[in-house]
C-alpha cells in the first residue's frame, strides 16, 4: 500500500501519533510532499491513555481542528462509542462534545485517513539525527543510516525522548509500554543546544471487563441525541455503549496509604513534574486526605473489546498492591487486570524556543508538535501537528506563514501560551485559558476558521459546499430578522419582556433575551415558519453572545496592534533603558516575535512593555536614518 520512494520529500514528519498524524496530513493537504517516518506503522493513530476524544476545552480544539480540514474529528465520529455533550446545562461558551472511542477503530480510521491522502507516504523507521546545512534542516537521517533529504521537519516525538517508563521500584527505558524510546535522537537534540526538561505522566491499569461485576454498578448512558465533533458528520457509525460508575473507598485509600513509598511518583524515584489536572490515585489520597472516596469511570475500550479503562485511578504503584488496590472497589472485588497502571517520564523542549508557526527560533525549517512541546493529551498534540505541518508546507512553497491568533482560535490560546510563557508541568487545555471564550466557541469553529482553511487551499470541496450552504442561510435568516422589530408594547403582547424605553429591537436582537428561541418569533411572524432547525439554534446561539462579543471586540482590536508590532528577532533589550534585569532576561530568554507576546509574558508590566515599545521604535528610526 505505501509505495516508498526515498527521493523528492519536501516535509519529513517524524511520529505517528496525534501530532504527526494530523502535521502529515496538513502538509500534504498544504501541497508538500511529504513522508511520514515513524517507529511502526500500526501506532498510527495510537491512544497511550484514555480511550476518547475532546471534553472541556479540549472539545474546542477538535472541532477547530475539523474547520481547518483536519482528521480528528471526523475519525472520532467514525470510531465513537459514546457522545456526550459536558456542561450540556451551562452555556453553549463552556460546553465540551467529549466522546469514548472504540480503540481499535479509531487507530484503523486514522491509518485509513493517512493512506488514501495523495502527496503522503508513510516509512517505518528510526530517525536518529537531522542533517543541518547553513542553520537550516535539511533532512532526516535514520538508525539505519539512510538518509532523507527534505526541506522542513515536524518532530513529534510524544513520550518518547529518552522515554523511562516505571512501576513501583521498577523502571524501564520505553517511549509506551511495548515501544522502545528515542534515545539517540533525544542526544542529537541536546547537542543542538536545544532547551530540554523532564515532565512526567501516568496511565491507570486496564481491566478484564468480562470479570467486572456490572449489575451491580450505576450504568453511564450517552446522550440520546449525540453532538458530533466535525461539521461534515451527522450520526455516529458505531453502535453505541454504557459506561459504569464505581468509586474508591476507605479501604482502597488506606491500601494506597501504606504502599505510598513503593510508588514510582512517590517513593522518590521520579522526580520530574506530572498533570496536576490528571492526578495519579496517589495525588488524589495524599491532596485531599479528607475525602473518603473518588468517583471511578468504567470506560469499555471498544465494542470487540473486553478491556476496560477505569478512568481515575492511573498509578505508578507496583503491580501487586495494583491488584490488592482495584479488588477493594464495588463491582471490581474479582477483577483480573490486563496491563498494570505506570507512569512515564520523559524529555519536552522548552516551548519558548518556537516560533506562533511551532519552527525552532534556533534552527529554519526544524517544527515541533505534541508533546514534545511540554502539553499533554491529544487534543493538544493534534492542534499543535496541524498547525506545524501547514506551517511547514507553507515555508518550502515560499508562502507567508499561517498564524492563529488567541483571540479567534483556543489553537491560538494554545500555541500563545507554549511560546511566550512556556510550561512548568504538562500543559492541558481548558476554556479558563481563552479571554474571548465567548466568541470562541465549539458551535463555530466553523465560522471563525474554516474561511482561513479555504483561503490556504486545505478544505475539501464537500467542506466548502456545506460551510457555504450553512452561511448562506444564516445570512439570509439574520438578514429576516434584521428586517422584522416590536416596540417594547408590541413585545409585552407576545410576553416578551423588555425594558419599556421606546426602543424597537429587530428579531436579532429579541432573541438575546431569556427564553425567546426562533420557535417563539416564528409564533409572532409567519415569515420564520420556514427556517430550518440547525439554522435556528446556530441563529440563537449567536444571538446571546452578539452584545457580549461586541463589547470583546476592542480588546481584540487592542491586542491586534500590539501583535502587528514586530520585534526584531535579533533586539538587543541590553540598551533598553529602564527595563529590570529579570525583565530583560526573561525578554532575551523568550525572544517575543511581537509586542502582543510581550505583554503576556508572565511578570511583565504596561511600564515595561511601554519601554520596549520605545527602543523599538528607536531602532526603526536609526535603521530608516
Ligand atoms: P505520541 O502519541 O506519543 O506519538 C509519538 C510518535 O512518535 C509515536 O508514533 C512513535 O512511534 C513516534 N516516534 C518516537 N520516536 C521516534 C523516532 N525517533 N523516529 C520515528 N518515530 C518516532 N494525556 C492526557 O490527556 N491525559 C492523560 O491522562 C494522559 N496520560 C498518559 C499516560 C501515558 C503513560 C502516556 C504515554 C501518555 C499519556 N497521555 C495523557 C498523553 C497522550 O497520550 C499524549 O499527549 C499524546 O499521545 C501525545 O501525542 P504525540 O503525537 O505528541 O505523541
Amino acid at each position: 500500500m505505501f509505495h516508498v520512494k526515498h527521493c523528492d520529500y519536501e516535509v519529513a514528519v517524524v511520529g505517528g501519533g496525534h501530532a504527526g498524524a494530523e502535521a502529515a496530513l496538513a502538509s500534504a493537504r498544504a501541497g508538500a510532499r511529504t513522508v511520514l517516518v515513524t517507529l511502526e506503522f500500526d501506532g498510527i493513530g495510537v491512544m497511550s491513555c484514555n480511550p476518547a476524544i475532546g471534553g472541556l476545552g479540549k472539545g474546542h480544539l477538535v472541532r477547530e481542528i475539523d474547520a481547518m480540514g483536519g482528521a480528528m474529528a471526523r475519525v472520532a465520529d467514525k470510531s465513537g462509542i459514546q457522545f456526550r455533550l459536558l456542561n450540556r446545562r451551562k452555556g453553549p461558551a463552556v460546553q465540551g462534545p467529549r466522546a469514548q472511542m472504540d480503540r481499535q477503530q479509531y487507530r484503523k480510521n486514522m491509518q485509513s485517513d493517512i493512506a488514501r491522502q495523495p502527496n503522503l507516504e508513510v516509512l517505518v523507521g528510526e530517525v536518529a539525527d537531522f542533517e543541518i546545512s547553513d542553520g537550516s534542516v535539511a533532512g532526516v537521517v535514520l538508525a539505519s543510516g539512510e538518509k532523507i533529504g527534505v526541506r522542513a521537519v515536524v518532530l513529534t516525538t510524544g513520550t518518547f525522548l529518552r522515554g523511562v517508563i516505571r512501576i513501583g521500584d521498577k523502571s524501564r527505558s520505553a517511549g509506551r509500554l511495548g515501544n522502545c524510546s528515542s534515545i539517540r535522537l533525544a542526544e542529537r537534540m541536546q547537542a543542538f543546544g536545544l532547551p530540554l526538561g523532564r515532565l512526567k505522566t501516568g496511565t491507570p491499569p486496564r481491566l478484564d471487563g468480562r470479570t467486572v461485576n456490572w449489575d451491580m454498578l450505576e450504568a453511564q448512558p450517552g446522550d440520546n441525541e449525540p453532538e458530533m465533533f466535525s461539521f461534515l458528520s451527522t450520526s455516529p457509525s458505531c453502535r453505541q455503549i454504557n459506561c459504569g460508575i464505581t468509586h474508591t473507598n476507605e479501604k482502597t485509600h488506606a491500601i494506597v496509604s501504606r504502599d505510598l513509598e513503593l510508588s514510582a511518583m512517590y517513593g522518590g524515584y521520579v522526580d520530574s513534574v506530572g498533570p496536576r489536572y490528571c492526578p495519579s490515585i496517589e495525588d488524589k489520597v495524599v491532596r485531599f486526605p479528607d475525602k473518603l472516596s473518588h468517583q471511578i469511570f468504567l470506560e469499555p475500550e471498544g465494542i470487540e473489546d473486553d478491556t476496560v479503562y477505569p478512568n481515575g485511578i492511573s498509578t505508578s504503584l507496583p503491580a501487586d498492591t495494583q491488584v490488592e488496590m482495584v479488588r477493594t472497589i464495588r463491582g471490581l472485588e474479582d477483577a483480573a487486570i490486563l496491563q498494570p497502571g505506570y507512569a512515564v517520564e520523559y524529555d519536552y523542549v522548552d516551548p519558548r524556543a518556537l516560533r506562533a508557526t511551532l519552527e525552532l527560533k534556533a534552527a529554519s525549517g526544524l517544527f515541533l508538535a505534541g508533546q514534545i512541546n511540554g502539553t499533554t493529551g491529544y487534543e493538544e498534540a493534534a492542534s499543535q501537528g496541524l498547525v506545524a505541518g501547514l506551517n511547514a508546507a507553507l515555508t518550502v512553497a515560499g508562502k507567508e506563514p499561517a498564524i492563529f491568533p488567541r483571540s479567534e482560535s483556543y489553537i491560538g490560546v494554545m500555541i500563545d501560551d507554549l511560546v511566550t510563557r512556556g510550561v512548568t508541568e504538562p500543559y492541558r487545555m481548558f476554556t479558563s485559558r481563552a479571554e474571548f471564550r465567548l466568541s470562541l466557541r465549539a458551535d463555530n469553529a466553523d465560522q471563525r476558521l474554516t474561511p482561513l482553511a479555504i483561503s490556504l487551499g486545505v478544505a475539501c470541496q464537500n467542506r466548502i459546499a456545506s460551510f457555504s450552504e450553512k452561511m448562506r442561510k444564516i445570512e439570509n435568516w439574520r438578514c429576516v430578522l434584521g428586517k422584522l422589530s416590536l416596540t417594547p408594547s408590541e413585545a409585552a403582547i407576545f410576553g416578551i419582556k423588555v425594558s419599556h424605553d421606546g426602543v424597537r429591537r429587530s428579531g436579532s436582537e429579541l432573541l438575546a433575551f431569556p427564553g425567546v428561541n426562533i420557535s417563539r418569533l416564528a409564533a409572532i411572524w409567519d415569515e420564520l415558519a420556514d427556517i430550518d432547525d440547525d439554522t435556528a439554534r446556530q441563529l440563537e446561539r449567536d444571538a446571546v453572545y452578539a452584545n457580549y462579543v461586541e463589547r470583546q471586540n476592542r480588546d481584540v482590536e487592542a491586542m491586534k496592534r500590539d501583535e502587528n508590532t514586530r520585534i526584531p528577532d535579533n533586539f538587543d533589550y541590553s540598551v533598553v533603558n529602564g527595563l529590570s534585569n529579570e525583565l530583560r532576561s526573561k525578554l532575551s530568554a523568550t525572544r517575543p516575535e511581537n509586542l502582543g507576546q510581550a505583554g503576556r509574558i508572565e511578570g511583565m508590566t504596561p511600564a515595561a512593555l511601554t519601554l520596549v515599545l520605545t527602543g523599538v521604535k528607536q531602532l526603526q528610526k536609526r535603521k530608516a536614518a
